[in-house]
């Protein structure tokens, strides 16, 4: 086991000093667990991965939460004292924008490492809101790039190439997260060639499993024939309603399935969570009190755990 230092010993000691609240109240109970939980989390460090992880955020369906979760799992994993770089491989740029990184049309940007084999660094931006977080924007060249990649030699393995490069130069991150266009093409086969894990979000609605097994398929196909350690590692369930049955019910079905994939950790819908983007910030600085922020940082501690071999 860990040795648990002093200031987590104290964390502990005042959560579990918060008085539970009866079954009759569950508004008091529900905010005395957050209570609870964010005196634990906060300020927590996260352990350093047994060896750098890189984790490509996928899901060819659109508006499930991947950059969503991919910049807030990043900043909370960077508040956490890991280093961090979010590659922003959708030509929309979402990530860039919501980690308030610059990416109008001249910027040096992942399509210049891509095409034009730009090396990885000399396009990476520090986000001026969290410390250790870092980012290798996209612009709207990107979604060129789709085709131009087509005729170009090794064009499933640029990134991983690009990737392996910048770490040759001596440069670590702990964790790689790249944000998916919400498709299966080039774009995504390069992200998931260069990771050796798939980090799935699936937003808790009707049609959730819908093109899950297309997604599969695809994943299958690289791992046979372009990049065998690649698996499906983390499953996060998002934008959860707890009002409605259908959010439960699709995350008993997602959890049937893969049982050892998907975090304990589910995130609610919380409007502070999708205000943050055009503040370009993530909500873990925007409303780190919020209970998206919550619970974005209890998903990095659970990867974070998992990546240093810590089981519960
Ligand atoms: P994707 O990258 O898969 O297309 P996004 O992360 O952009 O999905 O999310 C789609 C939309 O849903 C965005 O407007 C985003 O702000 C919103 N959203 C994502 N997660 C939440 C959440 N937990 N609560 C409320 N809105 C959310
Ligand atoms: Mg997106």
């Amino acid at each position: 086991m860990a040795p648990v230092s002093r200031e987590a010993f104290d964390r502990e000691e005042l959560a579990s000093a918060i008085p539970t609240a009866g079954d009759d109240t569950p508004l008091a109970r529900e905010l005395a667990e957050n209570a609870r939980r964010r005196i634990q989390l906060t300020g927590r460090e996260l352990p350093k991965p047994l060896q750098p992880r890189i984790l490509t955020v996928a899901n060819q369906k659109g508006g499930v939460g991947k950059t969503t979760t991919t910049v807030n799992v990043a900043a909370a994993m960077a508040q956490g004292g890991l280093t961090v770089l979010v590659v922003d491989l959708d030509p929309q740029g979402n990530a860039s924008t919501a980690l308030g990184i610059d990416h109008h049309a001249d910027v040096p940007s992942i399509y210049d490492v891509l095409v034009d084999g730009t090396p990885l660094l000399d396009v990476v931006q520090p986000c001026t809101t969290v410390e250790n977080l870092f980012c290798a924007p996209a612009t709207i060249d990107l979604a060129g790039a789709e085709i131009e990649l087509v005729s170009l030699v090794a064009r499933e393995s640029r990134l991983q190439k690009a990737i392996a490069e910048a770490e040759a130069t001596g440069h670590a991150y702990d964790y790689i997260l790249i944000d998916c266009p919400p498709s299966l093409g080039l774009l995504t086969v390069n992200a998931m060639v260069a990771a050796s894990e798939v980090f799935i979000p699936i937003q808790c609605e009707y049609y959730a499993l819908e093109g899950l097994s297309q997604l599969l398929k695809n994943i299958e196909l690289i791992r046979a024939h372009l990049n065998p350690p690649l698996h499906v590692s983390t499953i996060l369930l998002t934008m959860y309603d707890g009002r409605t049955r259908l959010s439960a019910q699709v995350a008993d079905e997602v959890r049937e399935h893969f049982p050892q994939q998907v975090l304990r950790t589910t995130v609610p819908r919380s409007v502070r969570v999708s205000e943050a983007p055009s503040f370009g910030e993530t909500v873990m600085t925007y409303d780190p009190t919020s209970s998206g922020a919550l619970a974005y940082l209890e998903a990095a501690s659970e990867i974070a755990d998992r990546g240093a071999g810590i089981t519960d």
